[in-house]
């Protein structure tokens, strides 16, 4: 299945307004709802699943001036929000009690402060080492749940010690007091999507409506409105209150994405959020054929220079898929990859029919000012904070608050103190909110330009048939070119699980497009020569170019690595030692080789 978005047309003020109005109304009646069905202490045993749904039920029928069926709506959104908020709850006691000796993190020298995240400070310096890996092996066993029930609820110690017992007590005190209701739109990114379902449409149109012909979805068609012929008619917020048309647009892009889709199997996903509308149709097709031999292979290089390098290989005899498979396979270590390399061959018969290469650079670039913006705003975030302490704390001293006493808005009309404070702290929300827009888009340019990449590479690989190779990304490749420190922020939104994001995006598309993806073992890649089945050294790789001194010639290091790759399916064994083809003993440096032109 696949989610397709459709544009949405002009809407009105007033229309606008109504889908706010809904928004709230479920999102309210969510609340209500989740406040209702939470448990506060899931460890007493959770409610049945159908005793909570009744509960919720009875809150369903009982709410006046909402639609039944955004009635309903709410509550299939809120039970899994709830059989979730449990579970967390019990992740985050075992989590705790997992790193009970995780120390805290002080900027500053920790004073008189506790040392441990999960440790009472009284008992700090009692514990023993023995009596915290206890507790580790106790929350990795099946018991560490039932304990926590015995020593919270119960009083039972369960046969730990006294300091034991203390940790549990406060491991539970700490999660206990961060186990809220879901809170439903409690950011304003929120986004409430509602499955729209045939209810929720005209009626005598139902069929129709959730069919698809050829391909393109037939909503609702009106052809005496002159600007747009689909629209998403959908059920107002009040019973019986006027129906919201949401004009579609429908780009001839997506309608060609969906050609294939299968007619009975789409659904709509209306999605609601503080900034705006968008309608979803979810189409599925089933699973196409995939071929078991190939004669092509396209091979992915994922980097940050260039972010994707792609090389289409081609043989004159098939390569069995499933067999290549089992090959690959069991090369799990970097000994066995290199045995492997230096005991085959990559055949002269075997040609390399195109290569592909998208520079990374402008992306990156623009990815690298804006985490630096993210970077800055976070120091005046953190800036602010410390002044809002040091108002704090002379405010305390004015109004003779306690420690514990919250500056409070009434604060306001007693001390212009109080009104700066305030002010600052609006401030500082202000900034939070420039921070996540900022978040929102590096995170919207990243899928925007692997979005783009993946449709490429399967582009590329259905134009010739191929199967596409690609590393293995559950074994670390240390070698590649990731770029030196750049901030906080541009690493944990660029360097860390990139490759993995671009991996999975392109893995659902490979699927949905029958064209079948082999791992291939990451090591070596970048350095290889199948063709003199060795490893080039790492002072070879000098920038974007790499030597080989083998074949006597530069390459492009990221077009080679993609072309080895590639190479690894049509690989032969070397039979009696005897190489197929004597080195280039050629050690000059010969003129760069220039790669394929950069897209
Ligand atoms: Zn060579």
């Amino acid at each position: 299945m696949r989610a397709f978005p459709l544009g949405i047309g002009d809407i009105s003020a007033s229309k606008r307004a109504g889908l706010l109005d809904l928004r709230n109304r479920i999102l309210d009646l969510m609340r209500t709802m989740a406040v209702a069905g939470f448990d506060q202490e899931p460890l007493t045993g959770t409610l049945a699943s159908n005793d909570l749904n009744r509960r919720l039920l009875e809150i369903q029928r009982a709410t006046v001036g909402l639609n039944s069926v955004w009635r309903e709506s709410a509550r299939l959104r809120v039970l899994p929000a709830l059989a979730e908020s449990n579970a967390r709850y019990f992740r985050k006691l075992v989590g705790r009690l997992r790193h009970v000796d995780q120390e805290i993190d002080y900027r500053e020298a920790r004073g008189d402060r506790p040392r441990f995240i999960n440790i009472p400070q009284e008992i700090e310096t009692a514990v023993i080492g023995a009596e915290l890996e206890d507790l580790k092996r106790l929350a990795s066993s099946r018991k560490a749940i039932p304990t926590f029930k015995a020593v919270v609820l119960d009083g039972n110690p369960s046969g730990l010690a006294g300091n034991q017992v203390a940790i549990l007590k406060h491991i539970h005190a700490c999660v206990q007091k961060g186990h809220k209701p879901p809170a439903f739109g409690a950011k304003d990114e929120f986004t409430l999507q509602l499955h729209i379902d045939s209810r929720m449409l005209p009626t005598g149109q139902n069929a129709e409506a959730m069919a698809l012909r050829t391909g393109v979805p037939f909503l609702l068609e009106d052809d005496q409105n002159k600007c747009y012929c689909r629209f998403l008619d959908i059920a107002g917020a009040a019973p019986r209150s006027e129906r919201i048309r949401i004009p579609l647009v429908l780009t001839p892009e997506i309608a060609r994405r969906m050609v294939s889709t299968k007619t009975g199997w789409a659904s709509l996903i209306l999605e609601l959020s503080s900034r705006g509308v968008g309608v979803r149709l979810v189409a599925g097709k089933p699973q196409p054929e995939t071929p078991t031999q190939v004669n092509r292979i396209v091979g992915r290089d994922f980097g940050y220079t260039n972010t994707i390098a792609l090389s289409v290989l081609e043989s004159p005899a098939a390569v069995d898929l499933d067999r290549l498979r089992a090959t690959l396979k069991v090369l799990d270590t970097k000994g066995k990859a290199q045995g492997h390399l230096e005991g085959h061959y990559l055949p002269e018969s075997i040609t390399v029919v195109e290569r592909l290469r998208f520079s990374g650079r402008p992306f990156m670039e623009r990815a690298r000012v804006l985490c630096e913006a993210i970077d800055s705003t976070k120091s005046r975030i953190d800036l602010a904070y410390n002044d809002l302490e040091t108002r704090r704390k002379a405010l305390a001293e004015e109004l003779g608050l306690g420690p514990q006493d919250r500056v409070l808005p009434e604060h306001k009309k007693l001390s212009s103190k109080a009104r700066e404070f305030f002010s600052l702290l609006g401030q500082i929300n202000d900034l939070k909110a420039v921070r996540r827009g900022l978040y929102r888009k590096v995170a919207s340019m990243k899928r925007c330009w692997f979005g783009y990449l993946s449709n490429q590479e399967i582009g590329l690989a259905v134009r010739h048939g191929a199967a596409l190779v690609r590393e293995d990304l559950t074994v670390e490749a240390i070698e590649k070119d990731s770029p030196s420190y750049k901030g906080r922020a541009f690493n944990k939104m660029l360097n860390n699980g990139s490759k993995g994001q671009y991996q999975r995006r392109a893995a659902s598309k490979l699927l949905w497009n029958g064209i079948p993806e082999i791992v291939a073992p990451s090591w070596y890649t970048s350095r290889a020569c199948l063709k003199h089945s060795g490893i080039v050294e790492k002072k070879h790789r000098v920038g974007e170019s790499i030597f080989l001194p083998c074949c006597g010639k530069h390459d492009h290091a990221d077009e080679h690595a993609a072309d080895t790759i590639a190479g690894l399916a049509f690989l032969v064994p070397k039979i009696n030692g005897s190489e197929p083809l004597a080195p280039v003993r050629d050690t000059s440096y010969p003129a760069i080789a220039v790669g394929s032109p950069v897209l």
